[in-house]
């Protein structure tokens, strides 16, 4: 095959798959775990946890009419189409203390929010707009309307209902509606397991002194923090050095009882990467090469039963490979709902460029100009391996393949970073 010589403002590369399909080729080789892969814990214990069942509604919530404001439950019949009436106040319903008795035309019960309607009446008047005139007898205007301030049995959910779906991350107001169906425990899929290392000679973990040449490593850290934020079990396997063999041990070990293994580093094509060699001995490589920018090399493959993800070692390209691909991967194994980054149209305060022929991810800070409208600016130096850029980011500025110059005051898609880093 001919390919057409590269050009200054051009970075086409016919091994490179582009951002898109290179995800797809993800989804399409995972398979979500079993559904049999569940624990079944005390609801305190699940926030953040994936649903592994529909939970559907045992009861009604709530489970009988109640009043919505402090007042006097009435038959509607008994409000005045205008002018004024007089009802007899016969007794009280507070919450969690139910009146008892009936009420005949005429008369009328004391309420609280939250109590229990009784019988026979429909409608609360506040409190406000009664007259006391004794402690037995109250006077009303023709403001009310029949049926106002109640809250119906089974308004927030239904008896049958399903409330919450399988593959749901549950968050607070979850556990709150789980609480509210009176559930215990609740049945969830099990934490991924993940183990990670970094690759190089030249990295110290901090704590150690620097020799020259030598760098700490930063990707153990930042990589900890997002599979941290996405909830899986880690296993932080260090620095391996840039030796076949040490890497062959490494991913050996990790790959015996973990879902994904996690590197970064030694994955281009310099004299020490070494990853795709050894993945290639020990099992098998998917792709290894994506056009975009940073993350341009990254080998994904399998070793037994665990996914394999070796990622650059520049500091950033690590960060966006994770956020791109490995979060939506995550996702899609542990059976979750997927969850879509806000993505959203602004105005580029800063003037870009970049080259055709691949997908770049940009830092940015996203927000509001004085009329309301998005607007983006750069963080500066977007070299990969520049984290500050990431640190000082609230978004990505996805800038599709084509694109090569963009002005400033011209409209960017940006993806907002959702929590996730
Ligand atoms: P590599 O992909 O191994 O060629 O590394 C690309 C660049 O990222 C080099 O400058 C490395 O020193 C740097 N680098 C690799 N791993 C790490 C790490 N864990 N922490 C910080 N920098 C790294
Ligand atoms: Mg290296």
């Amino acid at each position: 095959m001919i390919h057409a010589p590269a050009f200054c403002c051009d970075d086409r590369d016919p091994d490179a798959l582009p951002a898109d399909v290179a995800l797809q080729r993800i989804l399409t080789a995972i398979s979500p775990i079993a559904d049999t892969e569940t624990e079944t814990l005390p609801l305190l214990q699940v926030l953040d946890r994936i649903l592994s069942v529909n939970i559907s509604a045992t009861m009604n919530v709530p489970a009988h009419n109640n009043s919505a404001m402090d007042g006097y439950a009435v038959n509607a019949g008994d409000l005045p189409a205008d002018g004024i009436r007089e009802l007899r106040v016969i007794g009280s319903s507070f919450a969690g203390h139910p009146f008892s008795g009936a009420c005949l035309r005429g008369e009328c019960i004391r309420i609280m929010t939250g109590a229990m309607l009784p019988k026979g009446l429909d409608t609360v008047i506040p409190q406000e707009h009664v007259e006391v005139l004794d402690e037995s007898s109250i006077r009303l205007d023709s403001r009310t309307r029949p049926g106002d301030n109640v809250r119906h049995a089974g308004e927030d959910i239904h008896q049958g209902q399903i409330v919450l779906k399988r593959g749901r991350r549950i968050r607070a107001a979850d556990l709150g509606l789980l609480a509210s169906l009176g559930l215990t425990e609740v049945s969830v899929i099990r934490r991924l397991r993940v183990a990670f290392f970094s690759t190089g000679d030249e990295l110290r973990s901090i704590g150690q002194t620097l020799q020259e040449g030598e760098i700490y490593d930063s990707n153990r850290y930042t990589l900890h923090a997002m599979l941290l934020h996405q909830h899986c079990l880690i296993t932080d396997m260090g620095v391996v050095r840039d030796d076949p063999h040490a890497l062959r041990s490494a991913l050996q070990t990790a790959a015996i009882d973990h879902d994904i293994i996690i590197t970064s580093g030694g994955v281009s094509v310099g004299a020490a990467d070494y990853v795709r060699q050894v993945l290639s001995e020990l099992g098998n490589i998917n792709f290894w090469k994506i056009a975009s920018k940073p993350g341009r090399p990254l080998t994904f493959g399998k070793i037994g039963n665990a996914w394999f993800f070796g990622l650059p070692g520049n500091p950033v390209a690590v960060m966006v490979s994770f956020f791109q691909l490995l979060i939506p991967a995550l996702q899609h194994l542990a059976a979750e709902t997927p969850t879509q980054p806000l993505t959203l149209m602004a105005t580029t305060t800063s003037a870009l460029k970049k080259k055709a022929g691949r997908t770049e991810y940009q830092r940015g800070i996203l927000s509001q100009a004085e009329d309301g409208s998005l607007i983006v600016s750069k963080t500066g130096n977007q070299g990969s391996g520049i984290l500050l850029s990431m640190s000082l980011a609230n978004c990505f500025i996805i800038l599709p393949d084509a694109d090569t110059h963009i002005a400033a005051g011209d409209k960017v898609m940006v993806q907002a970073f959702n929590g996730w880093m």
